[in-house]
């Protein structure tokens, strides 16, 4: 399983990292270098793990756990795409939750696969 983990991981990044800048050509093309900029800076929100013991764990679900990361803050999140002016930066966060998402999946599937 040691090679699926590896696909998640480079999958998880490059939708953190490359995957915004498809968004930004797609939706923002008259600006989407800055637009793809911005969506990288909405990492920051990544920013609420440090309240956590451990600060990073590869197999802990993003989705519920930190602050930044609950329904309540992508309905914020949300909210910020109504306003033209934050909403790039609400497009980065929602994709940013979409990722973390997908790699909750991930791991469940990997930990169900790997423990029988
Ligand atoms: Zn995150």
């Amino acid at each position: 399983m040691i090679s699926l983990k590896i696909v998640q991981t480079i999958v998880h990044y490059s939708l953190h990292f490359l995957f915004p800048g498809v968004l930004a050509w797609l939706f923002f093309r008259k600006d989407w270098k800055k637009a793809w900029l911005i969506m990288i800076a909405t990492m920051a929100v990544d920013l609420d793990h440090l309240l956590s013991d451990p600060v990073f764990d590869a197999n802990r679900c993003s989705i519920g756990y930190h602050p930044l990361h609950t329904y309540y803050a992508v309905f914020f999140y949300v909210i910020l795409l109504f306003f033209p002016k934050t909403r790039i930066i609400g497009v980065g966060l929602i994709f940013h939750m979409a990722t973390d998402y997908q790699d909750c999946i991930w791991s469940n599937f990997l930990s169900a696969y790997t423990s029988h």
